[in-house]
Formats: structure tokens, sequence, C-alpha cells
């Protein structure tokens, strides 16, 4: 085991060796940028903290059959964890269930009768592919065009780009 202690040298000492006494197979004296570069390798090998370590929770689709229709309840909710349009989401699952959907203020209007499973199977699709970074897993994601049927996905937290097939 190493212990790092910060001894600075005190100002007007020039000689380390001169004031902490000569090195010894215990104790070294390191410069500041050994000391530092200790330091950033004690802190890589720590857990990390718990927050950073959760498991960001794809939210559900809250869901009803009305009619002919199937509304989800909770649109606003699930884009808002997507950081995301309503329409983007709703665009999406048009897509993949192959009917008219319509995004309103709160709420989500499908064509047809879905089940809550056959609707969250969708988005958490949606979510895997679209929003959270392959890379680091975390949601912190958005989008830029990159063109000819692509999307660029951008992560904030570990700056990693990459394309998908836009939807
Ligand atoms: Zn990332």
């Amino acid at each position: 085991m190493v212990f790092l202690i910060y001894m600075p040298l005190p100002r007007r000492e020039t000689d380390p060796i001169k004031y902490f006494g000569a090195p010894t197979s215990k104790v070294q004296i390191l410069t500041d940028s050994e000391y530092n570069r200790l330091l950033d390798r004690a802190f890589s090998k720590m857990p990390k903290l718990a927050a950073e370590t959760v498991d960001f929770i794809i939210p559900k689709a809250d869901s009803f059959i009305q009619g002919n229709e199937t509304i989800v309840k909770n649109i606003k909710e699930i884009a808002d964890r997507a950081r995301r349009k309503p329409t983007e989401i709703s665009r999406y699952l048009s897509k993949e269930l192959s009917v008219p959907v319509n995004a309103q203020e709160q709420r989500l209007v499908i064509s047809g009768k879905f089940s809550a499973d056959d609707i969250n199977k969708r988005v958490q699709r949606f979510f895997e592919i679209y929003i959270i970074c392959k890379e680091c897993h975390k949601p912190d994601t958005h989008f830029e065009s990159a063109g000819r049927g692509m999307l660029q996905i951008v992560c904030e937290a570990c700056g990693a780009r990459y394309g998908v097939k836009n939807y």
C-alpha cells in the first residue's frame, strides 16, 4: 500500500533533501508532477461514485385503449427523460407500429389497439438505440443530423459520436 502525503516545501526552501532529509525506501520525495500523476492513478482505481454507476431506468409508457385508439398518458414524462420532443418519439412509434401517431400536449394518440407491452417494447428499443450512449451507457445524448438517412448521436457525458440509421 502506498500513502501519498502532501507536504509542500516551505517557501524560500529550495532543496527538499536538505529540508525533509534524504529519501529512504519508505519515504520518497516527488516533484509536483509526479505527485499529481500518482494521485490521478489512485483516483482512477477508486470505485466510481454510486450515483454514476446506477443504471438509467428506461421509463415505461402508461397506456390504455379507448375505442380504436391507444392513448399513452405520460408521453411528456417519457420525452423529458429522453430529453427529446414528444414528436421525436411519436415519429418512431408511428414507423414501428405502422400506424399514425399523434403527439398532443401530455398524451400520445395511437391509431389502433396496442397492449402496454407492444408499446413498451418499442419505447425500450428507442431508448436503447437513440438515447443511451453505446459507449458510456448514459442517457445524456442529443441528435445531430448526419444526412443521407443517418442520425448522429452525440454523447454529452463522454463525447462519443456515432451514426445510427434515421427512423
Ligand atoms: Zn457516452
